[in-house]
Parts: structure tokens; C-alpha cells; sequence
């Protein structure tokens, strides 16, 4: 079979692309080789997102307005969010959505597991194991690699390893009346007992509440951080599912190559300190078929004007959080700091206001420097 542009993966990165692509009436084939797929995930998606992609209200299983943050003394800081909301998607849902939308578009969705993908002609010749139906080879003009932290698309065409990967778990609780609190409220824990280096969550979804850690030390047990964090949650109710997966939280060296580009979690562009990857897959994923359809029609001499606007735009995102987490999240005695300075109002609203936007609104210059200060002090103090 032959077409345009052969994306490989169908996550919201993928699906996104593929989507844009197919709307502009590229010949697109979609790879995913798990339809019934259930990527492990917070689902946790900004408002900025939900508008931007018209994600309809019924993928919305939760519009949380109040958020918790806990530090290691069991000091908790509680704050609402005037602005808007964080929206709760369950990602079988979300993704089957992003993919049958793309299919609709015109995209060729087809249930099968790239094998190789190898340079041909001026394109790729890539094989597909689809199951029951035998191997797939689709030639195409164009690839774009949308399958991951493990991404197959990155290795077979040899770009720069994905540095740096967290791993993270999560497990799934049936509510339960003690549980009724987190209906609508996200619980972000920075202890080390539960994290050394990165933070437990809990989110609630429509039908259950999941709660979850992660941790960049891969010499530790992360099934023990999870066990650790239920004992000092001390829960009655027991989970009924659990998942995990790897987080690729420093983006790869160079993600364009030739007629290949690499989106979302395949191209490593999950944000440190928050572990935030859905916006930013889709992000990619759009950009990098606009990046196309530009070079297609004459108005951008190549593919790596992508990375290029990418970086530009949302490097200062990635260097920033990078930064917080370097500061913060290395002892306790500094995440009691970061949750006492995240008592200050402007703090907060400076948060809400650039998760759900991703656009650092800059605040006058004396809660700029009030904020510098507190963090200066609270850093000098410990708590
Ligand atoms: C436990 C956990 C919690 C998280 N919580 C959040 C959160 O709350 N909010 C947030 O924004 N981000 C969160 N993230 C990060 C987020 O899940 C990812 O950044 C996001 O899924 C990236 O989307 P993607 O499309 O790039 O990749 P993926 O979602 O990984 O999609 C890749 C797709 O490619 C397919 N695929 C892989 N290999 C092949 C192959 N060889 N052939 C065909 N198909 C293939 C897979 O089946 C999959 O469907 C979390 C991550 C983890 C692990």
C-alpha cells in the first residue's frame, strides 16, 4: 500500500496529526497497534487544551476546580481555581475518540504493530504485524513517529536516544463515602517517602479516583513508593487496577530527520516537575502537520522548521519546570519549602493561569519580586 505519510501510533499525539493531515486531504495511514489500548495516565488535560481541540464535554469526566498540595509534614495547602478548570479524561476513551475523529477526517486507521521501518527511495517502506491479518507494508513519502517512550519509529531510523525517562504507576480505587473529599479535588503529595524526585498524585475520574508516583531513580523499587504511599493513606478500599509506564521527561537532541519527525512522548517532550505530556503530544502532533502541509505546498523549505517553532515556542516551559524540580524536589526540607510558598496568592494564580494556557502572563514587577523574596526566605527557613 502506498501512501503520503504513514503515522506511527495512535495516542493523542498521533491521532492529532494524522488528523490534521487527512483534513487537508493527505493519503495518511494511522498505525496503532492496540485499538482497545489503555495508556497508563493521569488524564489530566488543561482547559487551553480542551478548547484548542474541541474536546467534547462528554470525554470530560471531571472538572476539577480545587487543588490540594501536601508536604512532608502533613501541612496541606488547599486552593480553587477562579479561572477555569483540570480537566479528567480516562485515556480508552480519550484516544479511541482522537482516533476514530481522525478516521473520520479521512485517515486510513489500521490495528497493527510496526515492526521496522526502513529508509526507501526518497521515503520509508515500513512492515506492520496486524495480528490476525499478517504483515502490513505501507510505503510512504513521510513518517511520522507517534509511538512513545519506547518509540520503534526513533530507533529504527537512529535518532538521538531518549535521555531521560521517569517511570511511573498508578492504581485505580472505586469511590468509597471516605473517599467523597477528592470528587472534585486533585491531591499532589511532595514527600520523599512517596518520591524522592518527583511527586504522588490523586486524581479523581468519573467512576473511580486514581492515585499514583513516579520517580526518575530507576535503582528504586517503584512498587514500594506506591505500597508506601497507600500505608500513609491509610485507605480502606483496595484497588482494582494498576498501571505504569515510563515518563521520557528531556526531549531527544534532534527530532526531525529527513521526512521523519518524532511527536509527543516519542520525541521525549513530557515536562519536567509535572509529568504534563497529553498538551504537549498534541501540540506536536499539530505542528508537525502544519510544518508539513507547509513544505508540501512550497511555503517552508523543510521538516525541521518543526523542531524549530516547537522549541521556540515552549522551551521556555520545559527550561523553567526543569529548574523547579531541580530546586524543590530533591529533600524534604525543600518541599516543605515549595508547598509553603504555594500558600501566596499570586503564586497560585501564576500556576493555574500558565497550566491552563501554557502563556507566562508576567505579573507586575513587585509580586515578581515579593515572590523571590518568599522563596528566598522560605528556602532559608525550610518550611
Ligand atoms: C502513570 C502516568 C501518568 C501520567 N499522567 C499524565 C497526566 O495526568 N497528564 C498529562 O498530560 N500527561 C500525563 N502523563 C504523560 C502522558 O501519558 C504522555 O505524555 C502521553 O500519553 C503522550 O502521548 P503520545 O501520543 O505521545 O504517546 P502515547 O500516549 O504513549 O501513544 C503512543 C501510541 O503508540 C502506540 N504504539 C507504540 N508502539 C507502536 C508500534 N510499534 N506500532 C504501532 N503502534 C505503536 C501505542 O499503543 C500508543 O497508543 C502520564 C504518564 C504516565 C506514565
Amino acid at each position: 500500500m502506498k501512501c503520503d505519510v504513514a503515522v506511527i501510533g495512535g495516542g493523542p499525539a498521533g491521532a492529532t496529526a494524522a488528523n490534521e493531515l487527512a483534513k487537508a486531504g493527505l493519503c495518511v495511514a494511522l498505525l496503532e497497534r492496540n485499538l482497545n489500548n489503555a495508556k497508563p495516565c493521569g488524564g489530566a488535560i488543561p482547559l487551553g487544551l480542551i478548547e484548542e481541540f474541541e474536546i467534547p464535554d462528554e470525554l470530560i469526566e471531571r472538572k476539577v476546580t480545587r487543588m490540594a498540595v501536601r508536604a512532608p509534614s502533613g501541612r496541606v495547602i488547599e486552593m480553587s481555581m477562579p479561572n477555569g478548570y483540570v480537566g479528567m479524561v480516562r485515556r480508552e476513551r480519550f484516544d479511541k475518540f482522537l482516533r476514530e475523529r481522525a478516521a473520520q477526517s479521512g485517515a486510513l486507521l489500521i490495528e497493527a504493530k510496526v515492526q521496522a521501518v526502513k529508509a526507501h527511495d526518497s521515503g520509508y517502506k515500513i512492515s506492520a504485524d496486524g495480528n490476525n491479518q499478517g504483515v502490513t507494508e505501507i510505503e510512504a513519502q513521510y513518517v511520522i513517529g507517534a509511538d512513545g517512550a519506547n518509540s520503534k519509529t526513533a530507533h529504527e531510523l537512529d535518532f538521538p536516544p531518549n535521555e531521560f525517562k521517569a517511570v511511573a504507576i498508578q492504581q485505580r480505587f472505586h469511590y468509597a463515602p471516605e473517599l467523597s473529599r477528592y470528587e472534585n479535588l486533585v491531591e499532589i503529595w511532595f514527600d520523599g517517602e512517596v518520591s524522592p524526585d518527583f511527586y504522588g498524585w490523586i486524581f479523581p475520574k468519573a467512576d473511580h479516583i486514581a492515585v499514583g508516583t513516579g520517580t526518575e531513580d530507576t535503582r528504586g523499587n517503584i512498587k514500594q513508593l506506591q505500597k508506601r504511599f497507600r500505608e500513609k493513606l491509610n485507605w480502606s478500599v483496595e484497588p482494582y487496577y494498576e498501571e505504569a509506564a515510563k515518563i521520557p521527561m528531556h526531549p531527544r537532541k534532534t527530532f526531525v530527520k529527513g521526512n521523519a519527525m518524532l511527536v509527543g512522548d516519542a520525541a521525549g517532550l513530557v515536562t519536567a516537575s509535572n509529568g504534563e505530556g497529553i498538551f504537549f503530544a498534541m501540540k506536536s502532533g499539530k505542528m508537525a502537520a502544519h510544518t508539513l502541509l507547509n513544505v508540501l505546498a512550497g511555503r517552508e523549505k523543510s521538516l525541521a522548521k518543526y523542531e524549530k517553532t516547537f522549541r521556540r515556542t515552549y522551551f521556555p516551559i520545559y527550561t523553567g519546570l526543569a529548574l523547579l524540580q531541580w530546586l524543590y524536589y530533591r529533600n524534604d526540607r525543600l518541599r516543605e519549602s515549595f508547598v509553603a510558598i504555594c500558600e501566596d496568592k499570586h503564586v497560585q494564580q501564576i500556576t493555574f493561569d500558565s497550566y491552563l494556557y501554557k502563556k507566562m502572563v508576567p505579573a507586575p514587577l513587585w509580586v515578581q519580586a515579593k515572590i523571590v523574596a518568599k522563596n528566598l526566605y522560605h528556602l532559608a527557613i525550610g518550611h
